[in-house]
Parts: C-alpha cells; sequence; structure tokens
C-alpha cells in the first residue's frame, strides 16, 4: 500500500515537472534532428558567461573545469568525473550541472537560473564536437546518459536515465551507423522503459505486482517461446518498442516525446526532482545528509556496453567490499547495459572471469585499478563500460564496505603505504569495530541446522528470524517484537523501510553488487543475495528451496558471511575476536583479532580522552577490560540488589517503617555489597572504580504481582495488606523527579551510611590481600542540584571512611564526587565543584531534565519529530549540542573556575555514542564511560576526535 502511494505520488509530481520544464525550456525551433546553429549558440553562450560570476555548468573531457575538491558543488559523482578525466582515465565526455541550480529549483517553483538553458547547449555543443556526433541528428546520434550526484553517495535513492536522445528517427540512424539494428532498438526499448517511469511516471501498481514494462518483455518472450532478452531479434525488439509507447499512451494519455531537448530537460527536471523524493529523504534522515545540500545533474555521452560480444559492463570494487581482501571484486555482463548489473535482473559474472573471458580488458581494468586507488588512496567502486573492447570508466567512489571490510583495508593500505596511520584512523568508521565483535551462529547449531540454499555473502554475521516478504510485513513484525529475515526476488530501494526493520536480507536474484547488498552492507545488516535456488512466490507467501517450502512467519536464518541459507533457527555465538579475548582462541589463530589489535593499539596512541566503563558486575568489569577499558566510570548499586535473596532484603528495607527496622535489613545487604565491592576492585586491578550511591525510585523495587507480594509478606513476617498500604505510601506521580538519587540518602543517612562502610571495607580487604590490589573508590552523589545536598552526604562517606580507617588501619586514597544531571548543577557548578572532587556527566538524566522530556515515554512522539527534523537525531542517543551541550560546557568551565585541577567524566548512554565522544574532546573532558560493548568503538572514536581537532 505505502509503496503504491509513493510510486503515484512521485509519478505525478515528475509529470507535473516535466511539463513545467518543458514550458520553461523547450524551443520549437528545435528540430528533431536538428541541433540548429551550433557555432552561434555557443558564441553568444560564452559571451553570456564572461558577462556573469555565477557558473552552473562544468565541463569534463578535453577541457575538465572540476576536481575531486569540488564535491560540494558538483557532487561526488561529477567531481570523481572531473578528477579522472583531468588524470587521463578514459572517461565519456559530459558535463554536471551543479548543485546550485538543484537548490535554486526548488527555492524557485522548480524553474531554473535563467541562464541555464544556453549553458547547457552550449555544453552539448562540446560534447558534440568531442564525439563527432549531433544530439538529435538522424544519421549518427549523440546519446547521453542523464545521472544524480549528491555529496554523499545515496546508492539508487535517485534517479538515472540511460541511451537519451532515441527517437523513432535517430534510432534508425544508430541502426545503421552501427550496422547493428538490434542494439538500436535494444537501446530504445531500454530508454523508453526508464523515461517511461522515471520522468513519466508509469510505474507498478505496489509492491507485489510486476513493473508494467517488464511484463511487457515477459510477455513477448513468452509468445515468442524465448527466454533470455538476449534471443529477442531487433524485430522483436521494435515490436517491443511499439507495446512499450503504447502502454505509456495509454496510462498517462501523452506520447512519449520525440523532441531529443524536451527529452533532455524532462531528465534534467526528474533528477533534480527525485532529490526530493521519499526514498531519498528516508535515506538522508538515516545518514544525517542535510536536505540544503541537492544534488548535481551529470550528462554524459553514452557508451555502449551492448554492442555485442566484445562489450560489455560492470561494477568493480578494488577491494573486496565485503572482507577487505586485496583483490579486484565485481562482476560484468557481456552485452548489457550498466542497470542490468546494478538491477539484478540478469545474474552477472564474476569479474575473475573476465581474466579468460575478455584478457586485454581485464588487463586493462586492473590497471585503473591500481592507478586509482594510488590516485584517490582509498578503495574504489567503479563503474565501467568496455565498448567494443575499449574500456570506459563511468563512475568512481570511495566503496562502500562492511566494518570489517573498512578496519582490513585501512590497516593493509597503511601498511602498503598507500595511507598514513592517521587517516587510516579517520577512515573506520567507530561503528565498524563492532562488525569484528558481533555474533556468529552457534558453530554446534550450525552444524546441526539443515542447510537448504546458497547465496553470495553479502554482508557479514549471522541472522535469524520470521520469514517475511515485503517491507510492510517487516515493519508489522518488528514493531510486535520479531526479529524477521526480509526474503525477496531482488530489492529495489523502495525497500529500505523494510530492511531497517530486518536482522537480515535474502534475495534470491542480483550479484554482490545489487541494490540488497549494497545497502545491506551499509546499514550492517547480514546479507545473502542471488540465492538462485531459493524461489519465492510473494502470492502465495512461500519460499521453496531443496524441496522445502517456508511460509511466512516460519523461522529462516542466513550466514552473511558464508551466504549459506538454513531452515529454522539458530543461536549465535562470540566472534573470533571475543573469543581470543576470553582466551577461548589463541591470538595467533585469528587475523580478525590482529586487525582488532592493531586499529586500537593506533587509536590509543592518538586519543586524549581515557574510556572507562559503565560495570556493575566483575564479568562485565573483566569483560571491559578486556575490550580496553580503563576504569569503571558508573556502578549502579541498585543493580546490585537485584540477585537472589538480596532483592527480598532491599525489599525490608524499604517497606520498614522506622529506622531501627531499616538498618537490620541493611545489615543483612551489607555483605553482599561488600563482597561485590571486593569483586569489582579486583576485577579492576588498581584502576580507578566510581561507584554512585543508590539513585532509582525505591517503589521500583516492590512487587507488583499479587503472588510475589504473598510470598514477600509471609518471607517477612508481615501481612500483604501491609505490603499494600506500604506500596501506596510510596506511590508517586512522577518518581523519575521524586524521591530518588541523593534525596533517598538525604532522607535515610543509614542507606548512604551502610554504602560507605561496603566501599570501604571492600577496599580494605583488597587493599591487605596477600596479593594486595590498589583501590581507588571514587565515590558519585546522584542527581544533586544544591550544594548543601552534597555537603550533607559527603559529609556521611568522610565520617564512614574515617570509621573503618581506623578500624583496619588502613588508609584509603579516594575521592567523592557528584554527577552532573540537572540544570541547576551545571549552573551552579562552582558552588558544587567547592565539595566535589570529580563531576561526572549523567547525560540521560540531563537530557530527560533540560528538554523537559521523559527518558522512557519519548516514543509516541519522537519518529514525528524526526520527520518533522525538529530533532536530528534522538538526543538520548547523541547530545543535544546545543541545548545539553552548553550546560555541560557551563559546568566544565565553572568547575574548574573554583577546582582548576577536578576530574570531568559522563556516564550517560551518550558516551559510547562517537559524535558525542567527538563533543567530549572537545569540552575538554578527562573520560567518557560507556558499556563494556562500546568500549573498541568509544577507543577508535575518541582518537578520531582528537586527530580532528589536531
Ligand atoms: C544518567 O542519568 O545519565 C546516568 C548515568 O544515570 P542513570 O542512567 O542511572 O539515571
Ligand atoms: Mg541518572
Amino acid at each position: 500500500m505505502y509503496n503504491s502511494v509513493l510510486s503515484r505520488d512521485v509519478g505525478e509530481a515528475i509529470r507535473g515537472r516535466v511539463a513545467h520544464a518543458i514550458d520553461t525550456h523547450s524551443n520549437p525551433g528545435h528540430r528533431v534532428s536538428m541541433p540548429a546553429k551550433r557555432t552561434s549558440r555557443t558564441a553568444k553562450t560564452a559571451r553570456t558567461l564572461a558577462k556573469r560570476p555565477t557558473r552552473y555548468v562544468y565541463a569534463f573531457g578535453e577541457r575538465t573545469d572540476g576536481s575531486s575538491a569540488m564535491r560540494d558543488l558538483l557532487g561526488g559523482k561529477g567531481a570523481n568525473l572531473a578528477e579522472m578525466a583531468a588524470i587521463g582515465l578514459p572517461v565519456p565526455p559530459g558535463f554536471t550541472i551543479s548543485t546550485e541550480v538543484c537548490t535554486y529549483f526548488y527555492d524557485n517553483q522548480r524553474r531554473y537560473p535563467s541562464v541555464l538553458k544556453a549553458d547547457v547547449e552550449a555544453a552539448i555543443a562540446d560534447v558534440e564536437r568531442q564525439q563527432r556526433k549531433v544530439f538529435g541528428d538522424a544519421d549518427d546520434p549523440l546519446l547521453l546518459s542523464v545521472r544524480s550526484g549528491a555529496r554523499e553517495s545515496m546508492p539508487g535513492m535517485m534517479d538515472t536515465i540511460l541511451n537519451l536522445g532515441l527517437n523513432d528517427l535517430t534510432v534508425e540512424g544508430l541502426a545503421k551507423r552501427t550496422a547493428n539494428p538490434r542494439f538500436a532498438y535494444d537501446c530504445y526499448r531500454r530508454f523508453i522503459q526508464m523515461y517511461g517511469d522515471v520522468v513519466m511516471g508509469v510505474q507498478p501498481a505496489n509492491q507485489e505486482s510486476h513493473d508494467p514494462f517488464d511484463a511487457l518483455m515477459d510477455a513477448l518472450k513468452h509468445e515468442l517461446h524465448k527466454t533470455q532478452d538476449t534471443e529477442l531479434t531487433a524485430d522483436d525488439l521494435k515490436e517491443l518498442v511499439k507495446r512499450y509507447k503504447k502502454l505509456i499512451r495509454s496510462r498517462k494519455r501523452v506520447d512519449f516525446p520525440q523532441d531529443v531537448y524536451e527529452q533532455l530537460w524532462g531528465a534534467i527536471g526528474a533528477v533534480f526532482g527525485s532529490w526530493k523524493n521519499e526514498r531519498a529523504i528516508i535515506y538522508r534522515q538515516r545518514y544525517s545528509i542535510p536536505t540544503e545540500w541537492g544534488t548535481a545533474v551529470n550528462v554524459q555521452a553514452m557508451v555502449f556496453g551492448n554492442l555485442g560480444d566484445d562489450s560489455a559492463t560492470g561494477v568493480a570494487f578494488t577491494r573486496d567490499p565485503a572482507n577487505g581482501e586485496n583483490v579486484i571484486y565485481g562482476e560484468y555482463l557481456v552485452n548489457a547495459q550498466g542497470e542490468d548489473v546494478v538491477a539484478g535482473v540478469r545474474t552477472p559474472k564474476q569479474i575473475a572471469e573476465m581474466e579468460r573471458e575478455m584478457p586485454e580488458s581485464y588487463k586493462d581494468l586492473q590497471r585503473v585499478r591500481a592507478k586509482l586507488e594510488k590516485h584517490f588512496r582509498d578503495m574504489q567502486d567503479l563503474e565501467f563500460t568496455i565498448e567494443n573492447r575499449r574500456l570506459f570508466i563511468l563512475q568512481t567512489r570511495n566503496g562502500k564496505r562492511t566494518g570489517l571490510a573498512a578496519i582490513r583495508i585501512a590497516v593493509e593500505m597503511t601498511e602498503e603505504k598507500l595511507m598514513d596511520q592517521r587517516t587510516a584512523l579517520r577512515k573506520i568508521p567507530a561503528e565498524s569495530i563492532d562488525s569484528l565483535l558481533v555474533p556468529v551462529f552457534d558453530a554446534r547449531a550450525q552444524k546441526a541446522a539443515r542447510v537448504i540454499g546458497r547465496g553470495l555473502p553479502a554482508g557479514p554475521g549471522a541472522a535469524s528470524g520470521l520469514i517475511v516478504f515485503t517491507a510492510n510485513a517487516a515493519e508489522q513484525e518488528s514493531r510486535r517484537g520479531n526479529r524477521v529475515v526480509l526474503c525477496r526476488m531482488e530489492t529495489s530501494p523502495d525497500d529500505l523501510r523494510g530492511m531497517l526493520y530486518s536482522q537480515g536480507i535474502l534475495t534470491s536474484r542480483g550479484g554482490v553488487s545489487s541494490h540488497a547488498a549494497l545497502v545491506a552492507r551499509q546499514l550492517g545488516k547480514v546479507c545473502v543475495c542471488g540465492a538462485t535456488n531459493v524461489m519465492i512466490n510473494y502470492e502465495r507467501k512461500t519460499l521453496t528451496a531443496d524441496g522445502v517450502v517456508l511460509r511466512e512467519g516460519d523461522y529462516i536464518s542466513i550466514d552473511g558471511s558464508t551466504g549459506e541459507i538454513y531452515a529454522g533457527p539458530i543461536d549465535s555465538a562470540d566472534s573470533e575476536v571475543k573469543r581470543v579475548l576470553n582466551g577461548a582462541l589463541a591470538p595467533s589463530e585469528s587475523y580478525a583479532y590482529r586487525l582488532f589489535h592493531t586499529v586500537m593499539d593506533w587509536a590509543d596512541k592518538h586519543r586524549r580522552l581515557k574510556i572507562r566503563t559503565n560495570a556493575d558486575t566483575p564479568a562485565m568489569a573483566e569483560q571491559a577490560v578486556a575490550f580496553g577499558a580503563e576504569g569503571i566510570g558508573l556502578c549502579r548499586t541498585e543493580h546490585m540488589f537485584f540477585e537472589g535473596d538480596r532483592i527480598d532484603y532491599m525489599r525490608q528495607m524499604i517497606l520498614a517503617v522506622d529506622e531501627v527496622q531499616r538498618r537490620a535489613a541493611l545489615k543483612m545487604l551489607l555483605p553482599f555489597q561488600k563482597k561485590d565491592f571486593a569483586g569489582l576492585f579486583k576485577a579492576m586491578n588498581g584502576r580507578p572504580v566510581t561507584i554512585r550511591l543508590l539513585d532509582p525510585p525505591l517503589h521500583e523495587f516492590l512487587p507488583h504481582d499479587d503472588g510475589v507480594r504473598r510470598k514477600l509478606a509471609i518471607k517477612l513476617g508481615v501481612s500483604p495488606e501491609f505490603i499494600m498500604d506500604r506500596i501506596r505510601a510510596l506511590h508517586e506521580e512522577n518518581p523519575m523527579l521524586g524521591c530518588r538519587g541523593c534525596r533517598l540518602g538525604i532522607l535515610y543517612p543509614e542507606i548512604t551510611e551502610m554504602q560507605a562502610r561496603a566501599i570501604f571495607e571492600a577496599a580494605a580487604q583488597v587493599m591487605t590481600m596477600k596479593k594486595p590490589v590498589v583501590v581507588k573508590p571514587e565515590i558519585m552523589i546522584p542527581l544533586v542540584g544544591f550544594k548543601a545536598e552534597l555537603a550533607d552526604q559527603v559529609t556521611i562517606v568522610h565520617r564512614v571512611a574515617r570509621e573503618v580507617a581506623q578500624r583496619t588501619g588502613v588508609k584509603f586514597d579516594y575521592l567523592v564526587g557528584t554527577m552532573i544531571e540537572v540544570p541547576r548543577a551545571a549552573i551552579t557548578a562552582d558552588e558544587l565543584a567547592e565539595v566535589a572532587e570529580f563531576f561526572s556527566f549523567g547525560t540521560n538524566d540531563l537530557t530527560q531534565t533540560t528538554l523537559g522530556l521523559s527518558r522512557d515515554d519519548m516514543g509516541s512522539f519522537f519518529e514525528t519529530y524526526r520527520q518533522k527534523e525538529i530533532y536530528q537525531h534522538n538526543p538520548f542517543a547523541s547530545i543535544d549540542e546545543s541545548g545539553v551541550g552548553r550546560l555541560i560546557t557551563t559546568a566544565v568551565e565553572r568547575g574548574r573556575s573554583t577546582r582548576p585541577n577536578i576530574k570531568l567524566g559522563i556516564c550517560g548512554e551518550h558516551a559510547g555514542d562517537p559524535a558525542s565522544i567527538a563533543f567530549c574532546h572537545a569540552a575538554g573532558l578527562d573520560y567518557v564511560s560507556c558499556s563494556p560493548p562500546r568500549v573498541p568503538i568509544a577507543r577508535l572514536a575518541a582518537a578520531q576526535a582528537a586527530l580532528k581537532s589536531a
């Protein structure tokens, strides 16, 4: 449903724009075959250009106006085409219409700057001269491609038109010139289909239905008893062209345009228009690409990969984008055009096969590969066409890659001296470290599972979930809390939303550079594609492979590292790196570990921020230390009370009606706390440990279930009514802002006393062991807003420390500090610093209190806020720099004004977010403290922040 609406809207919008563009720009003087008075037009345009400062059109070819440094203006594709032309790579000539025109287009009701028409015509004339062909000429027509190209690549999100310039006359000219009518009509039918779809909006009715042009193609093949497109003769294709035109006329009540300039402006308008199609908008939101950037439009002379068996088209990565291996990687199709590869319509051949099949072209491609890597100093993703054995490069860009590949390529390119260490660190997205740590299938469960098929391993990792066949089903099931694997014959950009909701993606067609594979890699999704033995039937909602029929809602598992497909669910297991860190695998046995270790080592050399972890148990602490944590930045002591009997003592303490009862319960809790703290101190072996005193609203610990309440009543020897009464008495309307944080310790000082005692007694114990452990406790008071609150609690802590020191004879080296979690604390940080020896920014609460936004209740409106771009990102995931951030910098400045060497850290969830880590670096904090699995990411992000500001 969603897709049919999307297609219609986009189609209608584009049609409207085309009509408008034709209105504004079509010139009755343009006859189909006559590029009238080329020379005089060029001369006139040159004079016009001299008069005005703004240039909108940039040539590449014999003369090149741009360079790779001009991405903002020319988009990534245009800038790199210019760069490649300038370094002598074989690039067909063309020109780029700048992103400024896109901005102008949207600011001026989809009109163009008045000079653009003349500039484009002059640029076309220049391409005509270089190609010795004429646009719209009936004898030897110049054909063009019109492609989008934003500053950041947005694969498949915007529109492209190929073979533009064909009409009923020029197609005959092309047929004669090439002596290949089949080729000419193949181009023509492709052009009509693309133009009909993208510019005129002739599209499938909904996600389940076939493309109407493909349906006509299939019907014709069926009538003719042919299976492959390549079996169709020139006459067959002529017939197809007729049917395509009829389809357009019946759907749109207008004819397919014959005027080549009308075609050109239609295509340019559609490409600019596609900047604001729904899938491009979703993509931009996902990757935080600003709408204002706009896209450029690249118009380029066509070269043909469908001119016969010595022609081909393909895409290649200079290294394997899935695992980073230093081999040329990609695929090609003989006698085909580019969109056949990307759309996954025919299953292409691996580049390795080209060495045998087209050895000369393979050598040319290898030479280009080396030149590109040396020039761009990064792995490249290129599109190429071989036209009668001549290799042309149509595009290059830094290749998208999996996290694993990003790491391997950066490390190996540094070793090959193509990059330096700093560049390598900058090139690895910090989050991608995760890909070395993600779970893989449990080996035993995987062995026992039934393999029902195999596809191309396109996005590594292990995914197991319910089968869904549509993006909508993926969204629905995932909203119900189920893990899903999206199974499609092939994916299109319209599936993006569904892919975001899926654990994994499985396609039965297409290769490693098909849309499914590209996007999955980028999203870090597990992906297996081109599984040709898997039959997917959308109508019956079945997936059949190896005699097994699975239905929507059945479990399936896919291994994106091997390409294997399994019926049923499979448990997952730890990654190699984790196994090395846990001692289950020797470091020398794992190349993944070597990569991990190298990157972490480099990162540690460059970062200034220390990395701590939020851990409440020795096991968590040990895991974090293995990942490189340098201390604990937050131990939430309330988390220590959830286990076994402790919760009942905790409940007894909360339900106590007076201090005597409370102290009795606290006495039971003390040994548990002491043991836990000793465990943490041992696990951290001399590293600093920040322990936060009890923080949460107490009623969170009380039983809400009748049965549990009855059992508790029996255990405590009270009546169930008594428990109910106490629960009612403790009820708060707004517990997040109620009796929690330091208020608990102020109301019940005996709690603070018990916790402080447990800390110091545990410290004394491990400091006096046979093999003593150095302990540096940092005791932290939560949710403070007033200096007096802090002073009240600090007094208790110091008193207990003195008492334990006297009794044990141990001298403690400890700090007492506060969390900064409410705006008042940030604003009065100079006062708090008179008492606090450190601050730790609790940005979960600080965000909640600054934005007046419940950290638990934003689900209902967050999506709308994102869509309306009120929030650029989730403020609980990435710091709201201009609001919360300003409070942090204020607190840093004021805290230091009182106590210049005050220790500063952050322990909210933001501490594991690379953008927030960059902020913390710039704000001058001493450390960030994140959850254990994010420690490696934080190490790298901290290094990147340091390198950026250097
Ligand atoms: C915080 O508020 O950021 C914090 C770390 O404390 P908690 O999440 O436990 O409230
Ligand atoms: Mg908090």
